[in-house]
């Protein structure tokens, strides 16, 4: 079988769905893989490396799709690279909603079998596959080091010669798996860090990072959460839907001057009125940041993480004699299959 590798053609991706560390790994399980030539290259990785590792070099993507028998993408193909796979291939990527229903029609012309990734479901045996978390938390990671970059203050409490500095106060909204990264960035880097969640149970958790837990019940405490803070980082998700709109012009109007706002949610709609995905908006005197596809700012390690979910979840459920899993029994695959042989499941 032939595992193929093309390289990600949306704007402002960086990653890459092999690494030559897997590359190497699937050649010893029987696979054999082509990649397409600068596929990592906005990673770290290049040619040589993924040639070195066993994986031949296809020049362009018409080429590697016309032989992948199972297709590793980040992101979920675009009608144009659909048209380039042979009939009956496996794709594993992410496939956000919206994907899953716009190219249906494509993909179900090329009797291709889905996978997707983000679909994975949170149980224990399942965490070594689990994209959304290997990249939530790097994204949480640089969202902190992102909003600390843009403040114009130091962060941590300073006694020096010339006077005391006071530590910011960082506020974190929504405490998933970016929420954590991001408050254990902020309070290494000295801020006071207090965190909201609509699950009461992750009060625990804040805690153990030495953050403070606000309860989400009052909104009024929530209000004087915001006009207290000096950074605010927001996370707050459904899964696979509109993202929670939590804070309005009229809250950020309230808010200290030259505060700073990361909204990290702002490929799903967005938790801050005004936020633009990649931009800074200047609004009151305060920057509120939309932080697109924050994993892709670290591409080595997000490619590296994601790589190994992969490699993890191929080397679970695929044989190197057969383009599909032979059991779609298991529950992850339940789970992650939405298309087998053409049809929606
Ligand atoms: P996510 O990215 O979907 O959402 C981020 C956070 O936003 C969540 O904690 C959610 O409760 C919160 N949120 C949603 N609406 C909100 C609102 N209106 N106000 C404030 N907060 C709001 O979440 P995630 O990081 O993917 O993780 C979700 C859950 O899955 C967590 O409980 C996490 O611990 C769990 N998880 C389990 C495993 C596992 O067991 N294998 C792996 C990863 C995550």
């Amino acid at each position: 079988m032939i595992i193929a590798v093309p390289k990600e053609i949306l704007a402002n991706e960086t990653r890459v769905a092999a690494t030559p560390e897997t590359i190497k790994k699937f050649v010893a399980l029987g696979f054999e893989v082509h990649i397409q030539s600068e596929a990592g290259s906005e990673s770290g990785f290049n040619d040589d490396d993924y040639r070195q590792a066993g994986a031949k070099i296809i020049s362009s993507a018409k080429e590697v799709y016309k032989s992948a028998d199972i297709i590793l993408k980040i992101n979920a193909p675009q009608p144009n690279e659909i048209s380039l796979m042979k009939n009956g291939c496996a794709i594993i990527a992410l496939f956000p909603s919206e994907s899953r229903t716009a190219s249906k029609s494509d993909l179900a012309k090329k009797q291709a079998t889905c996978f997707a990734l983000n679909l994975i479901p949170r149980i224990s045996r399942a965490q070594n596959m689990d994209v959304l978390s290997s990249q939530s938390n790097l994204a949480g990671y640089k969202a902190a080091l992102i909003a600390i970059n843009s403040f114009n203050r130091a962060v941590p409490f300073m006694i020096t010669a010339a006077g005391t500095i006071p530590p910011a106060k960082v506020f974190v909204v929504g405490v998933g798996v970016a929420g954590l990264q991001a408050i254990a960035t902020a309070k290494r880097l000295g801020a006071q860090v207090v965190a909201s969640d609509v699950r009461p149970e992750v009060k625990e958790q804040v805690e153990s990072l030495g953050a403070k837990y606000l309860k989400n019940e009052n909104p009024q405490d929530f209000v004087n959460q915001l006009k207290q803070s000096d950074i605010v980082i927001t996370t707050a998700q459904i899964p696979d839907k509109k993202a929670p709109r939590l804070i309005s012009k009229n809250m950020i109007k309230q808010m200290k001057k030259n505060s700073v706002l990361v909204d990290m949610a702002v490929d799903s709609g967005g938790n801050i009125e005004g936020s633009d995905a990649g931009k800074i908006v200047r609004l009151f005197d305060v920057s509120i940041i939309g932080l697109s596809n924050g994993a892709a700012l670290l591409p080595y390690s997000a490619s590296e993480l994601f790589a190994r979910n992969v490699y993890n979840f191929v080397q679970t459920f695929f044989k190197p004699t057969a383009q599909n899993p032979t059991d779609f029994n298991d529950d992850i695959l339940k789970a992650v299959c939405f298309m087998k042989n053409g049809e929606l499941l």
